[in-house]
């Protein structure tokens, strides 16, 4: 998987991102119409004295979706706590949790999808009435009690909003698509997170990072940190054009962004599967690459760039994913009669 969105990240890599994080609604760049709305609910859950209702964040990964849980909380003068789907595995773990909050406090919950059933009942009661059963004693004296919980925001993110059931989708008051970033934006950030790591810049340089990006702020700072090293050791640490280029090269990212797992798929479907429609498994099977990640990360920026298309029979490669191989399609382009150029 491209390594700059792989999840296992490791600890340097998490103290990094934590250090580029815009703390304000004011410093997040982009998304504009989903930060005006919050800007405003926040405001008037403050002038309320309310928590602010539960907002869903749905979108791929490293638009903002964590980033944005801090700001609001930032924003509500309250404390965040956060924790993800997968690791909260009984109830026992989330009624801790939610215990612990303070009136207004947020309750960051990543991969929100993956909670299990018995978890996401749990959290229904919590989140529509602030109230939630514990289990007090064990054996023949077991027994429930109901607890009272501070008014507090849920702010749950996913990447793959479909999974969520309907009920838990119906909890949120607020729900908000992220998008991929365009480069004149991103190159905003590169330059905010230079000046951050008090690193030298070009704008031509922060212009052609951003353009290779995949539309990701994430990658974009990514790829910022690497280029750093590349401009320490081939030149006087000043990140300009020539060094970008030649650092991007190396590792392994085209001209238009694409990373080898990119290529791959499109020389996959291109050359294994006679241009598609292919179905995921056997994609993913072709590739080696999981299935979710494939749908989550990889097929959403091709689809959008315009590489791939989705069709009810499977994924299709475009003009523009053989043009980008440098494969030109003859004939009807599903005779299997690919010319390499
Ligand atoms: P997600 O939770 O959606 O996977 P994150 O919130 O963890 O993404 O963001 C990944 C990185 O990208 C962070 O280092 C963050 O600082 C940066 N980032 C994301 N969105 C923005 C933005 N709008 N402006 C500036 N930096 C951003």
């Amino acid at each position: 998987m491209n390594p700059f969105l792989d999840p296992s990240k490791d600890q340097a890599d998490i103290q990094a991102e934590a250090a580029l994080r815009p703390l304000r609604l004011g410093d997040f760049s982009g998304q504009r119409s989903v930060i005006e709305n919050l800007d405003i609910f926040i405001q008037a859950a403050n002038i309320r004295g309310d928590a602010l209702d539960h907002v869903l964040l749905h979108g791929p990964p490293g638009l903002g979706k964590t980033t944005l849980a801090y700001i609001v909380a930032h924003e509500m003068h309250a404390q965040i706590k956060t924790t993800s789907g997968p690791v909260i595995e009984k109830p026992g773990d989330l009624a801790g949790l939610l215990s612990s909050l303070n009136s207004g406090d947020v309750l960051f919950i990543d991969e929100i999808h993956r909670l299990s059933p018995v978890v996401e009942e749990y959290l229904y009661s919590a989140m529509e009435d602030y109230k939630i059963d514990i289990m007090i004693d064990t054996g023949p004296n077991a027994r429930t009690m109901q607890i009272n919980l501070n008014p507090f925001t849920l702010i749950g993110a996913t990447t793959r909003s479909g999974l969520l059931t309907a009920p838990m989708r119906a909890r949120f008051g607020i729900s908000s698509r992220l998008e991929y970033y365009d480069e004149l934006t991103l190159s905003g950030i590169v330059v905010r997170s230079a000046d951050l790591l008090k690193v030298k810049i070009h704008r031509d340089a922060a212009l052609e990072i951003a353009r290779r990006s995949r539309g990701t702020p994430r990658i974009s700072n990514a790829l910022l940190r690497r280029l750093r090293d590349f401009a320490q050791v081939l030149s006087d640490g000043t990140i300009s054009t020539e060094v970008t280029k030649k650092g991007l090269r190396s590792l392994n990212i085209d001209k238009n962004g694409l990373d080898d797992m990119d290529n791959n798929i499109l020389n996959a479907i291109a050359r294994k599967f006679s241009g598609g429609p292919v179905g995921v498994n056997n994609l993913s099977m072709a590739v080696s690459e999981d299935v979710g990640t494939i749908e989550e990360v990889y097929e959403p920026f091709l689809v959008k760039e315009g590489y791939l298309v989705r069709t009810p029979r499977g994924r299709e490669i475009t003009p523009k994913g053989y043009d980008h191989i440098g494969i030109s399609e003859r004939g009807s382009g599903k005779s299997g009669m690919l010319f390499d150029k």
